[in-house]
């Protein structure tokens, strides 16, 4: 019989309403599984493991991503998949960091939540479970159809690592701008077997992250003092730059030598297009020029959340700058369109 393993992290999906304040607070497992019977219905065999401290995704650290990394790791033999409840607020964080954290992964992890908690009537909560422990146990001719990290969200499936969180309101939370769904159920479950990731080498588990990583979103009109503040950060390693359009950032003298002096004395700066599609293109127009010849990383068509953990776990395993900057602009786990030849 096929084998999932649950993991419970928390989020919308199992909490519950505080009767002082009204706020919804995170609740126990017992409490989830005794809202959906359904689970004893399955002909799969379901084994579950919950934080010992659930949570709301926003106060979801790195060492949370490594406690799921090393569950998934060190029971990788046991189970034919892994299905994760976990918020939306951080969910394609997590995904994606569990993508680079758990390289050439061949087996399903599918991560999926809520926007209404699994005790209201109108809950998406129910469907969301029940259609990823599916496809966590879907397999052809005996080898699982879903390789990667996942998210299933309102009858999609996507890469963890394309997604981010786009809706407050509707069921259909997340969005996948530059990389096609991988599944859509509806009666039917459909793959596009062209979107799905197909791993090559030995399944690793990388846990590192190095959070020394700021972040600077370039706004028409910003400040000399702002942008000397974050680069001033001691110990500082990272920075994702949030630019416009195909990569564009002002041209201020003080703006282009306050950058350059950081990235001389160390700083990897990754180049990540505030557009949701799209990629960058440092060299097309004359304010993204100089950006290139200093020795800013192009980003691709990283979403910001992938971007972010995928700079953290560079930082983590590379020292020298120009190693920082390859790796980044490589795929590592699906998360980019191969652009290298654009570099
Ligand atoms: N704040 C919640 C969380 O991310 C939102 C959700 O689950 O939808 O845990």
């Amino acid at each position: 019989m096929t084998s999932i393993l649950l993991i419970y992290t928390g989020g919308t999906i199992g909490m519950m309403e505080d009767h002082q304040t009204g706020a919804l607070v995170p609740f126990d497992f017992q409490h989830l599984e005794d809202q959906v019977p359904e689970l004893k219905r399955f002909d799969v065999a379901l084994s579950a493991e919950a934080f010992d401290e659930v949570l709301d995704s926003s106060d979801m650290k790195v060492d949370h991503w490594q406690r799921i990394a090393r569950l998934i790791y060190g029971r990788y033999e046991e189970f034919d998949g892994f299905v994760i409840l976990h918020g939306t607020d951080t969910m394609a964080y997590t995904a994606s960091a569990l993508s680079f954290m758990l390289p050439n992964i061949a087996k399903p992890v599918i991560i999926t939540g809520s926007q209404l908690p699994i005790g209201m009537i109108r809950t998406d909560g129910k469907e969301n479970l029940i259609s990823s422990i599916q496809l966590a146990a879907m397999k052809v001719k005996g080898a699982p159809v879903v390789r990667e990290v996942a998210i299933y969200f309102g009858s999609e499936l996507y890469r963890g690592n394309r997604t981010y969180k786009y809706s407050t309101e509707d069921f259909e939370a997340f969005k996948s701008p530059n990389h096609a769904k991988l599944a859509a159920a509806g009666i039917h479950i459909f793959f596009d077997y062209n979107a799905l990731y197909r791993p090559e080498g030995d399944f690793l588990l990388k846990e590192m992250m190095d959070d020394r990583v700021a972040v600077l979103k370039v706004v028409p009109g910003l400040r000399k003092e702002m942008v000397k503040a974050v680069l001033g950060i001691s110990n500082l390693r990272g920075l994702i730059l949030e630019t416009y359009g195909s990569g564009n950032a002002m041209t201020d003298p003080w703006f282009l030598s306050l950058l350059k002096e950081s990235i001389d004395s160390g700083l990897s700066v990754v180049n990540l297009t505030q557009c949701d599609r799209g990629f960058v293109e440092q060299g097309r127009y004359e304010t993204s020029n100089a950006l290139s010849k200093m020795g800013v990383i192009p980003g691709g068509d990283m979403t910001f959340e992938a971007a972010y953990t995928k700079l953290m776990h560079t930082l983590a395993y590379y020292q020298e700058q120009g190693e920082i900057a390859k790796k980044m602009v490589e795929p590592m786990a699906g998360e980019m369109t191969n652009y290298s030849s654009l570099v």
